[in-house]
């Protein structure tokens, strides 16, 4: 039998493997191109060191968060793999890819109020990293406009979040700040 804590440890290790293999030929889209398993150890980071996330559910499905929307894993498979609270989880932060685009982010709005506690945290996590992704890390062909633009939504979703873990709520403010372009 292994510990609480070995567990723990355990399953967040198993989340990254599975994600790392998943998302492997998978791209951020940033100038950097970095491989996509970088934005999932930067989601992990935010939850445990900003966070102050402890429960291996909520890490794990921090990590998984991307793997349903981008890799089209059954959600049962992630269920068989990580439990039923994980594969929940990670189908509340999933955007239904049937659906156009600006569709999708009008529903993330819409739908913030909603979600779970755990699921919220996730979601102000995934949304630091891709800000701060956006700001160091600029895509080829996304002018400022489309910068703004980006980032007032993702304000939006943020503060339709607000309530769920103030420490992240507050990193993503500052980065927000911090990012501001000027002079462009
Ligand atoms: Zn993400």
């Amino acid at each position: 039998m292994l510990s609480d804590e070995a567990s723990s440890f355990s399953i967040v290790i198993q989340a990254l493997s599975y994600a790392a293999e998943k998302h492997r030929h998978q791209r951020r889209k940033g100038s950097d191109h970095a491989p996509y398993i970088n934005h999932l150890i930067d989601v992990l980071d935010l939850l445990w060191r900003v966070g102050g996330e402890r429960d291996p559910a909520v890490l794990a499905a921090g990590v998984l968060h991307d793997v349903v929307e981008d890799t089209g894993t059954p959600p049962a498979e992630i269920e068989a793999r990580f439990g039923k609270r994980i594969r929940d989880l990670v189908m509340e932060v999933t955007d239904d890819k049937t659906l156009p685009q600006a569709e999708r982010k009008r529903l993330q709005e819409t739908h913030a109020p909603m979600l779970s506690r755990d699921a919220r945290v996730i979601k102000l996590a995934d949304k630091i990293s891709n800000v701060r992704d956006l700001h160091r890390y600029p895509p080829e062909g996304w002018p400022l406009e489309r910068r703004n633009e980006y980032e007032a939504w993702a304000k939006r979703v943020v503060d339709a979040l607000r309530g769920a873990n103030p420490a992240l709520e507050a990193e993503f403010d500052r980065v927000l700040e911090q990012g501001h372009p000027s002079g462009e």
